[in-house]
């Protein structure tokens, strides 16, 4: 089986990219744990900790393409009382999983909002940060989402973004490779009885740019001293601008 991405036109590629979450949004957390077989967390923590919220101040936080609401539940505990943090999500399913999830741990310094990623809601200078976790290969014009992340943020903040990248340690590439093309399928196959979602999900990281292309993007939207910082061996990095 295969997705056949490749072929979708721009016009298409939302339309699939919301029917793929739709589809995957209740068992996403656990998928989560078991395809990256509970890294992900970390990876987070380090997002989180490179953000830095602050304790003594007030915070305005926005996390983009924020789904079941996992980056902004950091955001929120490390910045504490003063934090406020908005998800934004163009899929209402996955934001009503966050929902849930926030009324669970009592979380309620948090809002969830509906919002395509290349045009947001929101108005210009309102943000002290930004961050967008495994979201942005997901968006048909990166080029578009990363001006509007410009556009929200007050002159002095930072632009996060943690998504897959290239592996570059010999070896593990291999290992890699064969991990997505045949592991992630069959458990997306097995427990969320969704391979095709997943066999997105795999084609979808390879057609990412590369690091150095990516970091150029993030320039051409305004940002500056733009840095990569590979994990896990370039299994995932994290890219970061200021705006100035
Ligand atoms: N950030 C969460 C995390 O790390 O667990 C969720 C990541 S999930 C892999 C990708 C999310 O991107 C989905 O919730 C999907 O609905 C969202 N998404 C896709 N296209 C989007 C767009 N154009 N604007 C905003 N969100 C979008």
């Amino acid at each position: 089986t295969h997705f056949g991405f490749e072929t979708v036109p721009l016009a298409e590629k939302q339309g699939r990219v919301n029917e793929v979450f739709r589809s995957v949004a209740r068992r996403y957390d656990l998928m989560n744990d078991l395809m990256s077989a509970g890294l992900h967390r970390a990876w987070k923590s380090t997002l989180v900790s490179m953000l830095r919220p602050p304790r003594t101040r007030p915070f305005r936080h926005l996390d983009v393409a924020g789904g079941t609401g996992d980056v902004a539940f950091r955001v929120a505990e490390a910045g504490g009382e003063r934090t406020r943090v908005t998800v934004a999500d163009i899929n209402p399913d996955m934001l009503a999983v966050g929902r849930e999830r926030a009324e669970t741990r009592g979380l309620s310094r948090l809002e969830f909002v509906e919002a395509d990623a290349q045009a947001l809601p929101f108005g210009d200078a309102v943000y002290d940060g930004y961050t967008i976790a495994f979201g942005i290969r997901n968006v048909p014009r990166i080029e578009l989402a990363l001006r509007e992340a410009h556009r929200v943020l007050k002159p002095g903040s930072r632009f996060l973004c943690l998504e897959f990248s290239k592996v570059d340690v010999p070896g593990l590439d291999r290992l890699y490779d064969a991990y997505s093309f045949n592991v992630i399928p069959k458990i997306g196959e097995l427990v969320a009885k969704d391979r095709d979602s997943y066999q997105y999900l795999v084609e979808s990281i390879r057609r990412f740019p590369a690091p150095g292309a990516f970091a150029r993007m993030i320039e051409e939207a305004g940002f500056r001293r733009v840095t990569c910082r590979p994990l896990s061996g370039g299994i995932v990095a994290i890219h970061s601008g200021w705006k100035f």
